[in-house]
């Protein structure tokens, strides 16, 4: 399997599984990108049955939705809540957003309309990886959703 996979059977193996998802429920602050919004996700559309999930977030996500390792790509996107400048985004085998429930925020889109980030209250997901743009915007957003679940 993939990257969610194998962090999911390790999550499993060590007992992470169940303190964690508690945690996350009791409002610890999270953000998982691309195999860790995986994690984060109710259900996937097509992932191998049993596959082990947090699923603290109420979407459904497509792994691999964008094809295989060769088919990785980067763009630029508009992503409101950090402001005008477009933030330049790597996707790496990334899974995208199939569905989004009640009270999840998607903050953004490809231009076809594919959900590649979303916010539900402490729990933040994106498809792509902010931590190899050079663009800090995402970590300060988070850290101020830290902030805001502090208080
Ligand atoms: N494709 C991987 C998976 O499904 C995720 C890829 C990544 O995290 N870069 O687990």
């Amino acid at each position: 399997g993939g990257e969610s996979t194998t962090i999911g059977k390790l999550m499993v193996d060590y007992g992470l599984d169940r303190p964690l998802k508690s945690l996350i429920e009791q409002g610890l602050p999270v953000w998982g990108t691309c195999a860790g919004l995986i994690l984060l996700a109710k259900k996937t559309d097509n992932a191998l049955e049993g596959q082990p999930l947090l699923a603290v977030m109420n979407i459904t996500v497509r792994r691999n939705a964008f094809g295989s390792q060769r088919e990785s790509f980067e763009t630029d996107l508009s992503i409101p809540v950090l402001g005008e400048t477009p933030f330049h985004a790597f996707f790496i085998r990334g899974p995208a957003i199939t569905e989004v429930g009640p009270g999840v925020e998607v903050l953004a889109t490809l231009d076809d309309g594919t959900i590649v980030a979303v916010r539900e209250g402490n729990r933040l997901g994106t498809a792509f990886h902010p931590e190899v743009s050079r663009d800090p915007r995402f970590h300060h957003y988070f850290l101020r959703l830290v902030q805001s679940v502090r208080k």
